[in-house]
């Protein structure tokens, strides 16, 4: 195993209800150190360029207005394997069918609004950690 660095970010949903602080605590406890992290609301044109890949999907509108409604928290997690790790700690995308104990199920409210996002591959997760940091901003 490789030490990772992957692109996490807190949704609006989550924000709304005071849970950065809860859900920070899942990743550092999974071994996840946050070594980036700011708290911004996206406008439409970045929620729309962050989730170009599900451009064609039928989601992607509402997704995007979603994304908008409200404070987010993106943030670097790094750690071993820390792609899959956070994945693992997050959950299935609908919180209906995640694994107890993981935040989607503890905090997700539905397939939408399903309290974080993660990098899904190394390739995906250096763009998504470009998309919001430069380099002097992550500090490990
Ligand atoms: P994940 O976030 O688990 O990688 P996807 O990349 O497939 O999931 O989807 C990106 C985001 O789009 C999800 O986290 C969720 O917020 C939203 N989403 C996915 N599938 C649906 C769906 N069927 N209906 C509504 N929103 C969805
Ligand atoms: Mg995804």
């Amino acid at each position: 195993m490789a030490v990772e660095r992957t692109l996490s970010i807190i949704k609006p949903d989550a924000t709304a209800r005071n849970l950065t602080g809860k859900i920070n605590t899942r990743f550092e406890e999974a071994g996840l150190r946050l070594v980036a992290q700011r708290r911004l609301k996206l406008t439409r044109e970045q929620a729309e360029a962050f989730y170009a890949v599900h451009a064609e999907r039928p989601f992607y509108n509402d997704l995007c207005t979603y994304m908008t409604s409200g404070p987010i928290v993106v943030q670097v997690l790094e750690g071993e394997n820390a792609i899959a790790r956070n994945r693992e700690v997050m959950g299935n995308t609908n919180p209906a069918n995640a694994a107890e104990g993981t935040i989607r199920k503890d905090f997700g409210q539905n397939i939408e609004a399903n309290s974080v996002h993660g990098s899904d591959a190394p390739e995906t997760a250096a763009v998504e950690i470009a998309f919001f940091f430069s380099t002097c901003d992550i500090v490990g």
